[in-house]
């Protein structure tokens, strides 16, 4: 793999930053290494199985949202396997089965049809419940406590009755959240599901803590870990995807063209919608390096994508010099949900993907081009 500088790299191309991410996975080592709970990657954010071998040193494995996920960590980092899905194939349990060692389901008929299987095979059953407590406002495509969530077992759905052979309950219902609504939803958790939690070996807190933000309040997320671990004698488990590769990644490409329709236009070599998807789905402004907000600095441009939707558009940022065709933007925080979500919607080209090492050096672990986007048509 050819060595090159940051500079050299083609574009558009995914940068994933090993020191950063290896930052992040030492502030995830360290609540593990105090509190004794595990930590597993939620995939769904974050599937750069190249960086799993330096991941593996410092949390506990990988969790899935189906059996593809499942079988890339059992391949590829071989630790800890956990799968979550809504409903599962009945021709895929066998090989779940084989490769994963917490199979959580989403209902009591999913638990019914397949708790035999995976108790037989000798592997770990859990429950998702839905403590039905929304701590977050705005993002309802987010918040698996809306009303009529398809997720998890609500209390009026209980059935105790049907626990036997379950050994933890699972809940997910944070996104980029801090420790004190985890702490809130605890305190549901414990109102509603208390009278069973002792007779679990294990809790699995899901996902959504921004744990490696710098303003995270680590102590109180570990106080939530230990009040689990202390008064049901829980093994607490969190699977973030986010915290893992927050801000370690960058998405660099290059300006093709500006013109004028009341405001400068800069067309890139990448695509909103094909890229970096979030950016319209949930939708958010991307950090992109020595831009201010439009109006800010003397040149304001609205960049876009280089599809035909015209919704196609990254948002509007200003420069300390115009911009032209040739010059390279870099993006941030473009490690998660971006090249697992991209599509080569329009024929775009998926960008190549590329780490740039502890030592500054970059390398390209993966280019795309023609054949990837006609193989997945038929
Ligand atoms: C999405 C998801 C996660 C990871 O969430 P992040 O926001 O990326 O931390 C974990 N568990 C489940 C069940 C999920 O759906």
């Amino acid at each position: 793999m050819a060595k090159m500088r940051f500079e050299e790299l083609p574009t558009p191309c995914y940068v994933i930053d090993e020191e950063l991410v290896e930052k992040n996975l030492q502030i995830l080592n360290g609540v593990i290494k105090r509190t004794g709970c595990k930590i597993v990657l939620a995939q769904k954010a974050f599937s750069m199985y190249k960086m799993y071998p330096l991941i593996a040193e410092y949390i506990s494995g990988t969790t899935a949202s189906g059996l593809f996920e499942a079988r890339l960590g059992y391949e590829e980092m071989g630790k800890e396997n956990h799968v979550f899905s809504p409903a599962y194939r009945e021709e895929e349990m066998d090989e779940i089965t084989r490769i994963c060692d917490h199979i959580i389901f989403n209902s009591f008929s999913q638990l019914e049809k397949y708790k035999d299987k995976v108790l037989a095979a000798g592997r770990k059953v859990g429950l998702r419940i839905n403590p039905e407590c929304s701590t977050q406002e705005g993002h309802a495509i987010y918040d698996p406590c809306s009303p009529g969530s398809r997720f998890g077992v609500t209390l009026e759905h209980f059935r105790p009755e049907l626990l036997e052979g379950v050994s933890g309950l699972h809940f997910h219902t944070l996104c980029q959240q801090d420790s004190d609504d985890l702490a809130k939803t605890l305190d549901v958790v414990e109102e509603k599901f208390g009278p069973w939690l002792s007779q679990m070996e294990w809790i699995n807190f899901g996902g959504g803590h921004h744990i490696t933000r710098e303003d995270y309040n680590i102590p109180l997320l570990e106080e939530c870990i230990t009040r689990m671990q202390d008064k049901y004698s829980l093994e607490v488990y969190l699977e973030p995807g986010e915290a893992v590769a927050l801000n370690a990644g960058y998405l660099i490409t290059s300006v093709l063209d500006t013109h004028q329709n009341g405001i400068e236009i800069a067309i890139l070599d990448t695509s909103a919608t094909c890229h970096m998807p979030d950016v319209l789905e949930m939708p958010y402004r991307p950090p992109l390096f020595g831009s201010g907000e439009a109006g800010e600095k003397p040149f304001t441009y609205r960049l876009g994508g280089n599809t035909c939707l015209t919704g196609d558009l990254i948002g509007d940022y200003s420069f300390d010099q115009p911009l032209k065709s040739g010059d390279r933007l870099v993006f941030g925080d473009m490690a998660i949900y971006s090249m697992v979500k991209n599509t080569t919607f329009n024929g775009m080209p998926l960008p190549a993907i590329a780490v740039k090492g502890k030592d500054g050096d970059c390398y390209i672990a993966r280019e795309f081009g023609y054949e990837d986007f006609k193989m997945r048509l038929a």
